[in-house]
């Protein structure tokens, strides 16, 4: 059972599924994973429309993706103090990196 089926340029998230195509549609991602996954493509579609929209507030999908990313980062914070108090460490220590990560865009984007 291969996936070779479709372009085998295509990326996709292995955790929640979804694809650079999807994203490129959507603007959307699935998962914190996503981010990581996407972060180039990701990184040269903002470039791009930053680049060429200067029309502001007609980037629906921009704001959508850093609402997106703020609650996401939000989400990850009380996750990580939940598996705090609950001594789940080794989530808590998963949760540490995803936020570092998380935070590293958020702070390129100037979101935080
Ligand atoms: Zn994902």
């Amino acid at each position: 059972m291969t996936a070779a089926a479709g372009n085998m340029y295509e990326k996709y998230c292995d955790i929640c599924k979804t694809s650079l195509s999807d994203f490129y549609r959507t603007g959307m991602l699935g998962c914190p994973n996503c981010y990581k996954v996407f972060g180039k493509e990701l990184a040269a579609v903002l470039t791009e429309i930053q680049g060429t929209d200067r029309h502001v507030g007609k980037q629906p999908k921009i704001q959508g993706l850093n609402k997106e990313l703020l609650s996401e980062y939000e989400r990850l914070k009380e996750e990580k103090e939940l598996a705090g108090l609950e001594g789940r460490f080794s989530e808590m220590a998963e949760l540490t990196r995803e936020i570092f990560d998380l935070q590293a865009e958020l702070e390129r984007r100037g979101l935080i």
